[in-house]
This record gives structure tokens, sequence and C-alpha cells, in this order.
């Protein structure tokens, strides 16, 4: 069910309790771990519980449903998309979220320039890359990765933040970790080669989070832990 915002607010402080001490196994300050709520299913009261325990931004996985909460939604959050995006519906993303995550082909990147252009804004975007080589899953494949990053580099309309990935389901943990470290170091590669930061690493869900803490991620995604399931 749905949670009121106290209890809310205990799942809350209860991912940061968590976040905080895989940050303190791996040797790294928790305030270099974001909490992202991903907000997806739920009613547009889920972003404004985010907005009031102060968190920076919710993500979503459907261009349209954000579209339909947003104005019922009364505090001021960043909205970023995390699902998969058709290119015919980049317009509106591009006018409708703060970052999208889920850039994985040059067409995409294209269509994302050319609206946030007509917009006039410069969207910050990652780059998904499917690290864990997940058939079931969207991203770019890791051997693109390079050719991908340079097409988005030269996009005068896009800001290229860093990666995001999406662990494949497994029963065996070692699986998740392996494809966080492997964006991670892909993630250095890229960012010695191009000489440039990439800071942000999105990877991390409810199931997940300490391993891609202790892989370096910089932003975890959390909907069941925080709202319930769905
Ligand atoms: C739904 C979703 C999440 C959150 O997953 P939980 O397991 O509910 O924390 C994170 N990232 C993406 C891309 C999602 O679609």
């Amino acid at each position: 069910m749905f949670p009121d915002y106290e209890a809310f607010k205990s799942r809350a402080d209860a991912i940061r309790a968590q976040i905080a001490a895989a940050c303190a196994r791996a040797g790294r300050d928790p305030a270099s771990v974001e909490l992202l709520a991903v907000t997806k299913t739920h009613p547009a009261s889920a972003a404004d519980y985010a907005a009031r325990y102060g968190l920076r931004a919710v993500g979503e996985n459907r261009v349209q449903e954000a579209v339909e909460k947003q104005p019922h939604c009364t505090a001021k959050i960043h909205w970023e998309l995390i699902g998969h995006l058709q290119s015919n519906k980049a317009k509106l993303a591009a006018a409708h979220f703060d970052r999208v995550q889920s850039v994985d082909s040059e067409k995409l990147l294209n269509h994302l320039d050319n609206a946030s252009a007509a917009l006039g804004k410069i969207l910050p975007v990652l780059l998904q890359i499917n690290a864990g080589r997940d058939p079931a899953k969207f991203g770019a494949e890791l051997e693109y990765a390079p050719r991908l990053l340079e097409h988005a580099l030269a996009k005068k309309n896009l800001r290229i933040d860093g990666f995001m990935t999406i662990a494949p389901l497994s029963d065996d943990p070692a699986v998740a970790a392996r494809t966080f470290t492997t964006l991670r170091e892909l993630r250095d590669t890229l960012a010695q080669k191009f000489n440039i930061p990439l800071r942000e690493l999105s990877m991390g869900m409810s199931g997940d989070l300490e391993p891609a803490i202790l892989a370096g991620s910089t932003q975890v995604r959390i909907g069941s832990a925080l709202y319930g399931s769905r």
C-alpha cells in the first residue's frame, strides 16, 4: 500500500543508513551518493514526499506518466527519465525532464539534441550501457560505448554527465557486482581517453544498492524500498 509521509520518511531514513553503511565499507563520503526516488506507478504525492524529505530529484519510467503527474506535484523537484525512450517521444521528453538517463543510440542523441535546440535548452543526459550483457535489457552494448560517447560529445545541446546501467536479474549477487564494476571501469577508461569527468554513475536499485556503491555508484535509483511494491 502507498505509505503516508511518516512511513515514507522512516523508509527513506533506513535507505540513507544503508547508503552510509555501504559508503563506510567503501571508504567513501556518503554525500557522494545521491538517493533518486523512483515514483513510477505511484501518485503525484510520491514526488511531493521526495521534495519534502529534501531529495533533489525523482525518476520516472514513462514520459506520458510524468507529463500527467507534473501539474499535480506542488513541490519543486527535478524529474529524470530512467525508462526506455522511443525517438518519437524525444521532443516531449526534452520538454518535461531535467535529465534523460536512458540514451542508448545515435538516433536518440540526434532527436534529443534537435528537440533541446528548439527549446533553447541544454539537456543533461546519461548514456545507458548494457554492462551486464543482458538480452532482456535496453542500453548500448559495451563495445559500442566509445562511439556513442563520441557522437554524444559532438551534440551542442546535450551535456553528457556520465552513465547508467541496470544489473541483470540473478540469484547470484556476484552478477550485479560484476556489472557495476564493468561500468565503473568503462567510465574510468573513457573519462581518461576523452579527458572529461563523466562523473555520474547511476547504478543500484532497492535490491542491489550495496554492490553498486562499492563499485562507485554516484546515484542509486530506489522505488519499492521507499514507496512499496508496484
Ligand atoms: C523501477 C526502476 C528502478 C527502481 O527499482 P526498485 O527495485 O523498485 O528500487 C530503478 N531503475 C530503473 C531503470 C527502474 O525502471
